[in-house]
C-alpha cells in the first residue's frame, strides 16, 4: 500500500464549521476598516528575495532562517536565475507596491488593508505555524500627505481597539514604545554595544553574534537564561532625540484623549528592521507562550530602503491564526453562546424520480435568499427526517401528489406541527 500523504509540518486545513469563525473575523475586519477609509489591496504571495533582505533586514531571524527561498528556473541562458521567497510578511510588498504603481504621485495618503497567508520556517508549535494567516493595515504617503503625523499612529492604534473590540476579543493589552528615528537607532546601538561588552560573553551565541551586527536584536532574545542580563541594558527611551520624544508624546496625548489605554514597554523593538518611532504589540493572556495577537509600528525609512521615495507610514499585522484560537476560548468559557445555526429548510423528494423537482425546488428557494440543503429520493423518509433534523429548522416533503397539488408539506422540528403550505407561499412559510 502506498504511504498516506499528509499536510506538511506547519501547515494545516481549516474545515467547516470552524472557518465560520474566520470568515466572522474577516467580515468585522472588512466592515471596521471600510470605516476608517481603508482600501484592500492584494499582494503576490511570492517576491524577489531581495526585497526581503533589504525591506525586513538581513539580520532578522525572519529573513536569516525562516524563509522559504529558492532559485527560479533561468528562462534564458543569458539570464541569472532570480532568487525568489514566499513573503514571510506583507508590509514590504504594499510598499514594493506602493513605489511600482506610484501612489504617492497623488499627494494623497493611502490607507491600505490586506488579508491573506505568510510563510515562515518556525518550530511548528500551539499558535505558531509556517503558513498562516495576517490581516494588516498600512497608512502610508508622501511627507506632504501628513504621512509622518502621530496623530496617524494614533488613530491606527484607536482603531486597533475598535478592531478587537467589534471581533469579541476581550482582555487584550497594548504594549507601546519608541525605538526613535534611524539616527536614535544608530546611537542606542552604540550605547547598547558598549554595555553588551563586558557581559556577552556569558550570553547565548545568537546575542553574541547580535551584539557585534545588530545590538538591537538582542532585546528579541527569548534564551531565559539571557533574561536577567537583558534587564540591566539601557533602554532605548534614554536615546531619543528631541524630536522623536515630541512625536511619541503626541502619540499619548491623542490615546488618553480617545481614551485608549495602553502600557509602557521600553524593551519592545519588534523582529523586524524596518520600524522606526511607535512601535506597538497587543498582547492576549490566554494565548499562553505566543501572545502576541498583533504587532506593528512606524517605518519611516522603508520605502528608500528599497529604492522608492521618501513615504513615510505605519502599519500593522494581526495574527488570524490567534485570534481564532483566542475566540474559541472564550466561547468554550461561556458555551450559551455557541448555539448552532441551522438552514431553513431541507427538502425530502420522495423517491429518485423525483430527484430533478427537487433540485429545482431547491433552486428556487436559494435563489430567493433561503439557505436549503437537498436530500435524495433513494433515501427512506425516516433517514431523510433524521438527516434534516441534523442541519435544518424544517423540512419539506415533495411528493407526486405534492406536485401534482402544488401544496407541500412542511415539518417545523421545533415545534412538532405539520403544515400543508401552497408552493406559492413557501418562501414566505420557511422564512417566518
Ligand atoms: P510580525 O509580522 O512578526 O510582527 O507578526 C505579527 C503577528 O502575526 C503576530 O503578533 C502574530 O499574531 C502573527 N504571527 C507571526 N508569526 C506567526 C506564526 N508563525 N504563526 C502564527 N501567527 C504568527
Amino acid at each position: 500500500m502506498s504511504q498516506t500523504l499528509k499536510a506538511v509540518r506547519g501547515t494545516r486545513d481549516l474545515l467547516p464549521p470552524e472557518t465560520e469563525l474566520w470568515n466572522r473575523i474577516e467580515t468585522t475586519a472588512r466592515a471596521v476598516f471600510a470605516r476608517y477609509n481603508f482600501g484592500e489591496i492584494r499582494t503576490p504571495i511570492f517576491e524577489d528575495t531581495g526585497l526581503f533582505a533589504r525591506g525586513v533586514g538581513e539580520e532578522t531571524d525572519i529573513v536569516s532562517k525562516e524563509m522559504f527561498t529558492w532559485e527560479d528556473r533561468a528562462r534564458a541562458q543569458s539570464e541569472k536565475p532570480q532568487m525568489l521567497t514566499l513573503r514571510p510578511e506583507n508590509t514590504a510588498g504594499v510598499v514594493r507596491a506602493y513605489i511600482e504603481h506610484k501612489l504617492g504621485e497623488s499627494g494623497q495618503l493611502q490607507k491600505l488593508y490586506y488579508i491573506g497567508p505568510q510563510f515562515r520556517r518556525e518550530r511548528p508549535q500551539k499558535g505558531r505555524y509556517r503558513q498562516f494567516w495576517q490581516i494588516g493595515a498600512e497608512v502610508i504617503g508622501p511627507p506632504s500627505s501628513g504621512s509622518e503625523s502621530p496623530l496617524r499612529d494614533a488613530e491606527v492604534l484607536e482603531m486597533l481597539a475598535t478592531l478587537l473590540d467589534e471581533m469579541g476579543i476581550s482582555g487584550w493589552t497594548l504594549e507601546l514604545n519608541s525605538v526613535g528615528s534611524a539616527a536614535d537607532r544608530a546611537r542606542y546601538n552604540d550605547t547598547l554595544r558598549a554595555a553588551l561588552e563586558p557581559v556577552v560573553s556569558k550570553m547565548c551565541v545568537d546575542c553574541q553574534r547580535r551584539a557585534v551586527t545588530n545590538p538591537l536584536r538582542v532585546l528579541d532574545c527569548k534564551v531565559p537564561e539571557d533574561q536577567p542580563i537583558i534587564a540591566t541594558l539601557p533602554v532605548i527611551a534614554d536615546s531619543l532625540d528631541e524630536d522623536s520624544k515630541k512625536h511619541f508624546a503626541a502619540v499619548k496625548a491623542a490615546l488618553d484623549a480617545s481614551g485608549v489605554t495602553y502600557t509602557l514597554n521600553p524593551r519592545l523593538v519588534r523582529g523586524l528592521d524596518y520600524y522606526t518611532r511607535t512601535t506597538f504589540e497587543f498582547t492576549h493572556g490566554g494565548l499562553g507562550a505566543q501572545n502576541a495577537i498583533l504587532g506593528g509600528g512606524r517605518y519611516d525609512g522603508l520605502s528608500e530602503a528599497i529604492g522608492g521615495p521618501k513615504a513615510p507610514g505605519i502599519g500593522f499585522a494581526m495574527g488570524l491564526d490567534r485570534l481564532v484560537l483566542t475566540l474559541q476560548a472564550q466561547e468554550a468559557a461561556q458555551p450559551a453562546a455557541t448555539v448552532a445555526k441551522k438552514l431553513d429548510a431541507y427538502i425530502a423528494p420522495l423517491g429518485e424520480n423525483l430527484n430533478a423537482a427537487g433540485l429545482a425546488l431547491a433552486r428556487e428557494l436559494r435563489r430567493a435568499g433561503l439557505s436549503v440543503e437537498l436530500g435524495d429520493g433513494c433515501f427512506r423518509l425516516k433517514k431523510s427526517f433524521e438527516a434534516a433534523d441534523r442541519v435544518a429548522r424544517k423540512i419539506v416533503i415533495l411528493g407526486e401528489d405534492e406536485i401534482n397539488s402544488g401544496v407541500l408539506t412542511v415539518k417545523d422540528f421545533a415545534t412538532g406541527t405539520q403544515t400543508k403550505v401552497p408552493r406559492a407561499e413557501l418562501h414566505e412559510f420557511l422564512k417566518s
